[in-house]
């Protein structure tokens, strides 16, 4: 929870509907309703982000999960399957390894604003707050959830901000959050065994990212948006700014600029996994070998290792960059390594 309590605009919300976001334990006994009736905190939507780092921590201590609260910082094989290796210099060993580390390392700039030195550029990834740049301009692109939030946030801190995507106009989510989160949980039961045609319709159709409703009101008469297009050349001015050229012949001068660009998701983009480890990792087909093939059980072709969060997104669909596909990752993992550990072959 590290990435959701530290790495998180403090006081944003989540944008799935609180129906979907209880957390996986065998019998469904610590369910977010369960807390909710417990604690009295409401389901209401769009949910306070606090309140589901809260949910996480009351299911992990009646769940007894432990942390080593360290980064991993190496991951190779070893006699008994796996050495991990953490920052203070501790090394574990493993039978069993599950890579679940999320976003971390995918965060993706564009080319055209690569040049920007990081004291003029920002991704939005792992960004808690904006108030550094009170009372500067500062442009957002992009036209996605994390750009319409960046944006929000700016405002809110003072900032002169302005929204530049290349899409028309912006995609706003159904106000109904509640279809899309039952959605999202049969994509991630029923994903692995869609036919292949229908598999690669869905990775060969680019995601239409959208804005959760709940952002308009921070946004809209609030923030300019400029939409239908793109940056065509970025550069650091001697003065210290930013020059960014635009692809309708306009031009903009801001003391910032925040990258709402997404992720790129590339296992090889992982830095704690040794090279050697990486090698024999059987990737998907071209052109999707940036991702792991991974069975049913969300194993790679290393015995022993698994892949959820993001570099699962391909082998088991779209659901696994969103809560609502976390369940079904532990449903199917768990009892494999239990089935391992027991000696039965599966
Ligand atoms: C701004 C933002 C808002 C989002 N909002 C939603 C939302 O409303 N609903 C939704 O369903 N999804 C949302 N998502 C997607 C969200 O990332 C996933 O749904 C969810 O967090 C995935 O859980 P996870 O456990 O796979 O990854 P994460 O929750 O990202 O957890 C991965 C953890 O691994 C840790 N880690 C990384 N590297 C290492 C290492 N080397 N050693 C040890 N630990 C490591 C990280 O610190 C992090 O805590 C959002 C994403 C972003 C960026």
């Amino acid at each position: 929870m590290h990435f959701w309590r530290n790495q998180m605009p403090q006081n944003m919300f989540i944008r799935t509907n609180p129906l979907y976001i209880s957390l996986s334990d065998p019998e469904d006994r610590w369910t977010i309703h369960r807390y909710s009736a417990e604690t009295g905190t409401a389901l209401a939507s769009p949910f306070p982000r606090p309140a589901f780092v809260d949910y996480a921590f009351w299911f992990a201590r009646h769940n007894g999960v432990e942390f080593t609260p360290e980064l991993a910082i190496g991951i190779d094989r070893s006699e008994d399957g796996f050495a991990v290796t953490t920052e203070s210099g501790q090394s574990i060993q493993a039978a069993h390894v599950i890579i679940a580390t999320g976003l971390q390392h995918f965060a993706h700039i564009p080319a055209e604003l690569q040049s920007l030195p990081s004291s003029l550029l920002t991704h939005t990834y792992g960004q808690t707050s904006f108030e550094r740049f009170r009372g500067q301009t500062v442009a957002v692109i992009g036209s996605g959830q994390s750009a319409w939030e960046a944006a929000a946030l700016l405002h809110q801190a003072g900032c002169d901000t302005e929204l530049l995507f290349r899409r028309e106009a912006v995609h706003y989510a159904s106000e109904d959050n509640t279809a899309s989160g039952q959605r999202l949980i049969e994509t991630a039961e029923q994903f692995y065994r869609w036919p292949l045609e229908q598999k690669l319709e869905r990775w060969n159709t680019p995601r239409r990212g959208s804005v959760a409703p709940f952002l308009k009101p921070y946004v809209e008469g609030k923030v300019r948006t400029t939409g239908g297009v793109s940056i065509v050349k970025a550069e650091a001015t001697a003065d210290g700014k930013v020059h960014l050229d635009l692809s309708n012949g306009d031009s903009r001068t801001v003391d910032h600029v925040v990258s709402a660009t997404g992720y790129h998701i590339d296992l090889d983009l992982l830095p704690f996994i040794s090279a050697a480890l990486k090698e024999a990792i059987v990737r998907e087909p071209e052109p999707f070998n940036r991702f792991p093939l991974l069975s049913e059980h969300f194993e790679s072709s290393v015995p022993g290792l698994y892949f959820t969060s993001a570099l699962a997104s391909h082998t088991h669909g779209p659901a696994f960059g969103f809560i609502a596909g976390l369940r079904q990752a532990c449903r199917s993992i768990v009892p494999r390594i239990a089935e391992s550990k027991a000696g039965i072959k599966g």
